[in-house]
């Protein structure tokens, strides 16, 4: 009697066509170096993908800390370093941290383009939509550990929603899920921590001081869900001089998913990929359509590892 749906948990897949554009954009200029975490690099934009310009000769390098980017520009000062700073609240002190290392260095070629999002006004946004049947939510750990169990009550009352907090391990999962089937069967609605060897009330308060000496709260638009207020962030302009989207003032239109893709449905819970009619066919891991299937941690990919098209029912 349990159906467990995936709604936007990856930053990848969250990631709007619009900014994935932008950021080809200013990875295919000359004399720039594009810093990225490697689950971005095969997203499809419009019509290039990070892969693509670093097939045709760009400069496109892979990294596994933000700060690692700060040291490539150092090494590099003919050069522009651009790093495509993506993720919820587990990842955005880090970049946050690279700004502040940056500005500390005082590098002066070393920009963040800023596309971070908050998960708070997307769970929001979610119990607007009338067609979701969301019961309960299973919170994400590694974005508690950062912001602590307090920052979700205020939306599990508002809603009268039940909500745990749950880690990745099986019986962490588990763990969560009985705790929301308990509260809808007792008919009440609170967070709980499942999750208490990695999250605290408070979460990690030196995190959250970095992300607030970096960035301010701003508008965002989400894949699929489309502009939420508050839900995204953008630098401060005490750090403006990082800030890519300032430095390489690229506009661009709203660009359209794309055709056939139905991430935005299955990213708020309306549709599982087997559902949507690219699934397997047009749309795999090796030659995906959508960003739902090119993270590993994307709904359609983990559909594909698991459930594939051959023995689905
Ligand atoms: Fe988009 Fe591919 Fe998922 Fe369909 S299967 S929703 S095309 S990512």
């Amino acid at each position: 009697g349990i159906t467990l749906l995936s709604g936007p948990g990856c930053p990848v897949c969250v990631t709007s066509q619009t900014e994935i554009d932008r950021l080809c954009r200013m990875a295919e200029m000359d004399g720039v170096i594009t810093a990225t975490f490697g689950d971005m690099i095969r997203v499809p934009g419009s019509d290039t993908s990070l892969a693509d310009l670093k097939a045709e000769g760009k400069d496109i390098r892979i990294v596994y800390a933000a700060t690692d980017a700060v040291e490539i520009a150092v090494q590099n000062p003919d050069k522009k370093v651009l790093l495509a700073g993506i993720g919820f609240e587990t990842t955005t002190p880090t970049i946050a941290a690279s700004i502040l290392m940056a500005h500390r260095m005082s590098v002066t070629n070393y920009f963040v383009l800023c596309c971070h999002k908050r998960v708070g006004p997307a769970l929001d946004a979610l119990m607007q939509i009338k067609d979701a049947r969301i019961d309960g939510f299973l919170l994400p750990g590694h974005v508690a550990v950062i912001t602590g169990t307090r920052e979700f009550v205020p939306f599990a009352e508002a809603h009268g929603i039940p909500c745990a907090i749950a880690g990745f391990e099986p019986a962490d999962i588990l763990r969560g899920i009985l705790s929301l089937a308990g509260q809808i069967v007792s008919a009440c609605a609170r967070v709980e921590n499942c999750y208490p060897r990695g999250v605290t009330y408070d979460g990690n308060p030196r995190a959250i001081q970095v992300m607030e000496a970096v960035f301010d709260v701003a508008d965002a638009e989400w894949r699929g869900i489309g502009r939420i207020d508050g839900s995204g962030l953008k630098i401060k302009k005490k750090y403006e001089m990082f800030d890519a989207e300032n430095h390489f003032d690229i506009t661009l239109p709203p660009s359209p998913p794309p055709s056939g893709c139905k991430c935005g449905m299955i990213l708020t819970g309306r549709l599982v990929p087997p559902q949507c009619p690219l699934f397997g066919k047009t749309c795999t891991p090796a030659a995906p359509t959508g960003p739902c299937m090119v993270s590993g941690e994307g709904t359609c990919a983990a559909y594909y590892r698991y459930h594939p098209p051959a023995t689905r029912e």
